[in-house]
């Protein structure tokens, strides 16, 4: 198996390479040169069977000859021994042929956890066969640092540091990064926005020196290994609600389109998705989109639901090639237009294709606010903000009531007690495990802004530096 850019370099990656490197060098996204198809029978065998042991069966296609079959299935149960349910992401029935799935139960309370934790362990795993060290470096509106710092503790290989805008991420999001004891783990609150952390991550992948020293790698939702990784939960849902005998719809909380692209991949590995409904605060870039053809980027507005605060869908570029038969010509003049002028038209046949699968609504905050009140009262279920938009979504649209509608819940309550109790009056706890979370020592550093600051604080914390300068 082999990876392609969608902008149409020659270069073919296998797994290792592609999960090593995230962004193609002509700035496209890999995606596999061809889908792999799992049988109906295939399929069917998933049920009942441990999650880890599905999840070797779904990513091992994709995976290849890259690493041996006994690594990643001893990798896998490594990783997913770390959730706290036994059945890793369960299914919670809410009404008739609505359910959710939890996919917070992971060590840092987010769906993050469920593809995070599988590839910081690849990623050791192949650094160490090859003797090699790496630097992450990762910006965050939240949820992705502390996945991030949590997965890669203690690792040997790769050292972690986490740019979150320093005063606007929730208590526990910023805890979850700055209590962890390792070494190879570090904070640093910018003083800025989220989009200054963004936009410094950039200039330091852009320059190639810096780059090249501290050997910098990325794993944001860009990233193949955490794609295939996601699309894992997808099977193993479908499959407890009847797949492949019948066809299973989803909704998913969107922002990145990383994870509503993970359903996207099961469908096209033969699992039977009926729909895929992409769910937006009103930061509705997506739906927009896939009602009008019109991708265009407007000003990020904050609301409850952050880590959905996205003005820029990145992994739709995967959505795009394929919905334009594979032509990366195509898909660079249309990039090319975005970066020039914040826009670009679906072509017209791609847009009809995406809606045979995607349909896409967005829920304001009033509505999540009265969704997170509503499933309280009537079920005494608490949903947090993200999955509140995906709950609100979900009931908008029309469906055949006899197709099961799958709502992926992508955080814990707790992760955002302040707006869960504004809506409705209940603030939910941590749960037992994590109640000692509030009373840890914190450790970062906060820094301006500044290209320099930052890159100085980088190479004093990586190790693939001192490697390479010889001490
Ligand atoms: C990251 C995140 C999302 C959005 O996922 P994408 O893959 O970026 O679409 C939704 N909810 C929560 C809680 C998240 O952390």
């Amino acid at each position: 198996m082999h990876y392609i850019s969608t902008r149409g370099a020659p270069a073919r990656l296998d797994f290792v390479e592609a999960m090593l490197s995230g962004l193609a060098r002509d700035g496209g996204l890999y995606v596999p040169y061809s889908w792999p198809r799992l049988s109906p029978a295939t399929i069917a065998g998933f049920a009942g069977r441990p999650y880890a042991e599905v999840a070797v069966e779904v990513i091992k296609p994709f995976v290849g000859s890259a690493i041996a079959e006994v690594d990643l299935a001893r990798i896998a149960h490594e990783a997913y021994g770390s959730f706290r349910h036994p059945a890793v992401a369960p299914l919670v029935q809410l009404g008739d042929n609505l359910f959710v799935l939890e996919l917070f139960h992971g060590p840092t309370l987010a769906f993050k956890d469920l593809a995070m934790q599988l590839v910081a362990r690849l990623m050791d795993h192949v650094l160490k066969q090859r003797g090699e060290r790496t630097t992450i470096v990762v910006a965050t509106s939240g949820d992705t640092g502390g996945a991030a710092v949590e997965a890669f503790r203690g690792r040997d290989q790769v050292d972690v540091v986490a740019l979150y805008p320093h005063g606007r991420i929730s208590d526990v999001q910023r805890r979850m990064m700055t209590t962890p004891t390792d070494d190879n783990v570090h904070s640093i609150a910018v003083e800025g926005t989220f989009d200054d952390c963004q936009a410094l991550v950039k200039a330091m992948f852009n320059h190639h020196a810096f780059r090249d020293r501290v050997r910098l790698s990325g794993v944001n939702s860009i990233n193949w290994g955490r794609i295939v990784a996601q699309a894992v939960y997808y099977f193993t849902a479908a499959v407890a609600l009847g797949a492949p005998h019948r066809r299973i719809a989803f909704t998913v909380p969107t922002g990145n389109f990383g994870d509503v692209y993970a359903g996207y991949v099961a469908s096209k590995m033969g699992l039977p998705v009926d729909r895929l409904v992409v769910a937006t605060n009103v930061n509705d870039i997506l739906a927009r989109t896939l009602a009008t053809g019109d991708y265009e980027t407007r000003q990020v507005v904050a609301t409850s639901s952050p880590s959905m605060d996205i003005q820029v869908s990145s992994n739709f570029e995967r959505l795009l090639y394929e919905t334009c038969g594979r032509d990366a010509a195509k898909v660079n003049a249309l990039m090319g237009s975005l970066a020039q002028s914040g826009r670009f038209s679906v072509p017209g046949e791609a847009l009809k294709e995406m809606r045979t699968l995607f349909s896409a609504d967005r829920a304001d905050e009033q509505e999540v606010d009265a969704e997170i009140r509503a499933w309280m009262k009537e079920a005494s279920y608490c949903a947090d903000p993200h999955t509140a938009v995906a709950l609100a979504v979900a009931e908008k649209e029309t469906r055949d009531p006899k197709v099961p509608m799958v709502v992926l819940s992508t955080a814990h309550p707790a992760k955002f007690p302040d707006a869960v109790k504004a809506a409705c009056g209940v603030e939910p706890g941590l749960p037992d495990w994590l109640s000692d979370l509030p009373n840890k020592a914190e450790r970062f550093t906060v820094l301006p802004a500044d290209q320099a600051k930052i890159e100085q604080f980088v190479a004093s914390a990586s190790r693939a530096a001192r490697d390479g300068a010889g001490v």
